[in-house]
């Protein structure tokens, strides 16, 4: 799940990247309008949080420019206490929700989970390759019916497999997937999750294949 916070405030710009990070989001930021406008024309995100009174582009211009490009990108406003005209004006431009500042932390990760649960089921959010089975909105991952244990990362990647089962994935498609820009991605990461997530369902019969120097490839055991 990939988040875009556009904020020019640094300090909150900081603490909000921490704590999404910190709840298993790849998170990117922008610090001002026209940042935000070049980066959503060319990255699909699952949510976007945007604050109103930006430098550049402000926060109506870039939801503006976001919809008549057709996207349906969950957004969540932030808007100044009292700021009613500005609430509706950016429900009106097409926002989801909105948030005053000050907030509370806890209740804005409620919100993007509502919201990134809200964007998903709009599209098919169960995704099926065999046994296996993955609620992309619940992020649940189930084999013949049984619930496998499986963490946000090691789900991600098996989005990723799913979405593009039997097409060679390379690394960096599934490290965009899971991380931001300037977080660093460990060159043996991607290998962990997927080690991982091979022990986990290799023994329903699900493979994921490795196709050396170019990436993986999910496809169904012979024996399934
Ligand atoms: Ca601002």
């Amino acid at each position: 799940m990939r988040i875009l916070i556009v904020e020019d405030d640094p300090v909150l710009a900081d603490g909000l990247t921490r704590s999404l990070r910190a709840a298993d989001y790849a998170v990117d930021c922008a610090n001002d309008g026209a940042a935000a406008d070049h980066v959503l024309a060319a990255q699909h995100y699952d949510l976007m949080i945007l604050d109103l009174g930006l430098p550049k582009l402000d926060g109506f211009e870039v939801l503006r420019r976001l919809r008549r490009r057709g996207s349906r990108v969950p957004v969540l406003v932030l808007t100044a206490r009292d700021a009613l005209d500005d609430r509706v004006k950016g429900l009106d431009l097409g926002a989801d929700d909105y948030l005053t500042k000050p907030f509370d932390l806890p209740e804005l990760e409620a919100r993007v989970r509502a919201l990134i649960r809200r964007g998903q089921s709009g599209g098919a959010s169960v995704l099926t390759h065999g046994a296996l089975a993955l609620d992309t909105a619940g992020r649940r991952a189930t084999l013949n019916g049984e619930p496998i244990e499986l963490s946000a990362r090691e789900l991600g990647v098996l989005e990723v497999l799913m979405l593009r089962s039997g097409r060679v994935v390379n690394k960096e498609q599934l490290a965009e997937q899971l991380y931001g820009w300037d977080e660093e991605v460990g060159a043996n990461a991607i290998e962990v999750y997927v080690h991982r997530l091979r022990r986990k369902l290799e023994p329903a019969g699900v493979t994921i294949r490795t196709i050396r120097g170019l990436g993986y490839l999910l496809e169904k055991s012979p024996h399934a």
